[in-house]
């Protein structure tokens, strides 16, 4: 079926600056990590990008081994825009990243100039691009200097196959060097993304400081903690949730009682500001100044609804805020 996006996909949606950067990022941003593999039901992903499109979601993230199998959620969406995304490039602010183990071998993971550099080479063919706006290191290299991955993402916005760079799950010194590191290049850090929701928050500690002092972008990653933070676990587990699926980054065990009652809480806080706590845990990060853009994910077209409208309903009280403190400290 042909597909022509919603005429009024910018005025449902706000963008907003990354750091000191010249680009704007929409507040909600798709990623690409699970329901997009070769194992997914294509028109289902197909779907989800139209709807994320049509409601001014201009980001899409993706990273090298997306899938199942690794490199297939890349190869369905070079798919999807060859077919429904036609002179829409332009409008779109497309990442990949590369750092977790994409092949077999020694160059095929973590950070040498080597992995990097096929790796976004490999990327660019499977999305049939010429280029991705971010590439991200998606991972610190303990074992790489800095100075050679960092030269590599320089190396690769001189090349012309990126035009910005990030970098994802630094803890805050090695992200200081990294920043240091591409200013001192001429490249400078455009995000971090960092696991940041309700139920994870040590970038509080000194990572969000660090990124306002540098004037650097915050996508956070995983925001409803993929899915807890919603209200679909508080009566047992649904046959098509993340976590009856066999999903190896959410399981049943994680669905502890504990969780259960917090989950419980903030819900009737949600529901007493006219939200669903999907959208709660949403609206809660984009209080936070430094966030640029939440980063979901979805396997429904209406979890995009709900996290899109999200974006109208920022506002917390002191008295709200003090009382999901209050719930996530018990
Ligand atoms: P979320 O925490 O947003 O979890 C998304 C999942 O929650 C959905 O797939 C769905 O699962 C469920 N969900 C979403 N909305 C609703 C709703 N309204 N009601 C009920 N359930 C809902 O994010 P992800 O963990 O998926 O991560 C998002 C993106 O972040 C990834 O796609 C990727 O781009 C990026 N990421 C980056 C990492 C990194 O290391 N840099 C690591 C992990 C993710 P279901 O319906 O199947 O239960």
């Amino acid at each position: 079926m042909h597909y022509t996006p919603a005429n009024n996909r910018y005025q449902k949606m706000e963008y907003r600056r990354s750091g000191n950067s010249g680009i704007k990022l929409s507040a909600i941003s798709l990623g690409l990590w699970q329901n997009f593999g070769h194992v997914n039901d294509f028109e289902n992903s197909r779907k989800l990008i139209q709807t994320a499109f049509d409601s001014g979601i201009t980001h899409f993230d993706l990273a090298n081994n997306y899938g199942p199998p690794p490199g297939s959620a890349e190869e369905n969406f070079g798919k999807i825009l060859q077919t429904d995304f036609k002179g829409l490039r332009d409008e779109m602010i497309i990442s990949s990243k590369a750092g977790y183990t994409m092949w077999d071998g020694p160059y095929g993971d973590w950070g040498s100039k080597k992995y990097l550099v096929s790796s976004l080479d490999q990327s660019l063919k499977r999305m049939n691009l010429d280029y991705v706006d971010i590439f991200y290191h998606h991972r610190p290299d303990p074992e790489t200097p800095l100075e050679e991955t960092m030269a590599t993402l320089n190396l690769l916005v001189q090349q012309g196959k990126a035009l910005y760079v990030g970098i994802s799950n630094y803890k805050t010194p090695e992200a200081k060097r990294a920043i240091d590191l591409l200013k001192q290049m001429g490249t400078p850090c455009l995000i971090h993304q960092p696991k940041y929701s309700m139920f994870e928050r040590w970038v509080e500690e000194s990572l969000l400081d660090l990124l306002t002092e540098e004037q650097v972008g915050c996508i956070p990653f995983s925001p409803l903690a993929q899915g807890l933070l919603t209200d679909k676990y508080l009566h047992g587990i649904p046959q098509d949730s993340r976590a009856a699926s066999g999903s190896i980054s959410l399981h049943e065990s994680d669905i502890t009682s504990d969780k259960i009652e917090k989950i419980k809480a903030l819900n009737e806080i949600a529901l007493h500001r006219n939200q669903k706590l999907a959208q709660m845990a949403v609206s809660w990060l984009l209080q936070k100044p430094q966030v640029t853009s939440v980063l979901i994910g979805a396997s429904k077209a209406s979890q995009i609804q709900d996290a899109v409208n999200a974006v109208k309903n920022q506002q917390f009280t002191r008295e709200e805020l003090q009382q999901i403190e209050n719930i996530l400290a018990q």
